[in-house]
């Protein structure tokens, strides 16, 4: 095996990146029909796998694809992966660690299927420090564009699937404005719904509030933030959140794995009335940076381009 290389993990073997190769008849690639779920690195070590495992396995049994790994070899196989990658993490530097499983291979009749079953990747990457350090400095502009978040009844916002064109439509439509644009898309009734890889936080006189679950994706850095709140007692309430919410409020962040959270400071080119780092996000930003055991915040200004 060659060594000058990230290796990844391929249906029960890990192999270098290169040689990762999948079908194009693999289901994940011909209909979308393929779940994943993506947790970090802090200094190299895997924060909160629990929690991203767990909603991987809820995502596949709501899609019904058996991975055919339990959940504590799922675990096994993302620790090792990590493990045998560290030596490609450049100093300051931290992994996204994704698994990937779609339903396997589409049959044709006459065909014989290479395997059966599902595909099961898991791979790693480096976070993108340097192209997204702007966003800490400067804060995120968010917009909401025309397109609306598929609705609950359509497909479960709660799964994490593969199926990102709903975002990346919203995307496309908030960078063709401006590059940095990042887009909020709001749900089928109008209501503030969630981001590109990204759940949204509004503070308002002290109080945090974030849309509930039953319309968005349960993120693990959701959750961590709900945590630091009740943990430093500071208000927090789940509920629908209008346009009016966001253009009066004081502060606003976005949540992320990669992101942990990261200011908004402006919404629909308004600017937001708390500057980058309003008194709240910088609150739970040095409480999240104190649990992850990094401050997480320097390490992408680290990051900016000169
Ligand atoms: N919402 C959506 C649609 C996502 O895809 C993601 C993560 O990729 C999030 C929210 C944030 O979730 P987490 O904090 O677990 O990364």
């Amino acid at each position: 095996m060659r060594n000058d290389e990230r290796v990844a993990y391929l249906n029960g073997q890990f192999v270098p990146e290169g040689e990762a190769k999948i079908s194009i008849h693999d289901l994940g690639f011909v209909y979308g029909d393929a779940v994943y779920d993506t947790a970090r690195t802090f200094a190299g070590k895997l924060f909160k796998l629990k929690e991203h495992i767990e909603r991987l396995y809820r995502t596949l049994r709501y899609v019904a694809i058996d991975p055919g790994h339990a959940p504590e070899e799922m675990t096994r196989l993302t620790e090792e992966l990590v493990e045998r990658n560290l030596p490609f993490l450049r100093d300051g530097h931290d992994f996204w660690v994704t698994q990937r499983i779609s339903r396997g291979l589409a049959h044709y009749e006459g065909d014989a299927r290479p395997y059966e079953g599902a595909t099961v990747v898991i791979e790693c990457v480096p976070l993108p420090l340097a192209s997204r350090a702007h966003y800490f400095r400067d804060g995120i502009p968010v917009v909401t564009p025309s397109v609306r978040r598929v609705a609950p009844e359509a497909l479960s916002p709660r799964a994490k699937t593969t199926n990102y064109l709903n975002m990346t439509l919203g995307d496309l439509e908030a960078k063709a404005q401006n590059p940095k644009n990042w887009a909020v898309l709001l749900d089928h009734r109008g209501n503030l719904c969630e981001g590109i890889g990204a759940n949204v936080f509004l503070v308002q006189d002290g109080k945090v509030r974030t849309p509930t679950e039953e319309h968005v994706l349960p993120g693990v850095s959701r959750a961590t933030v709900i945590e630091i709140c009740r943990a430093e007692g500071i208000p927090l309430e789940e509920c629908d959140l209008a346009l009016h919410d966001a253009y009066v409020a004081d502060e606003c962040f976005l949540t992320s794995t990669s992101l942990c959270l990261c200011p908004v400071t402006s919404f629909n080119g308004r600017r937001m009335a708390g500057g980058v780092f309003g008194p709240v996000t910088r609150k739970i930003a040095d409480a999240y940076s104190k649990l992850v055991g990094l401050d997480f915040v320097q390490q992408y200004l680290d990051h900016a381009p000169e």
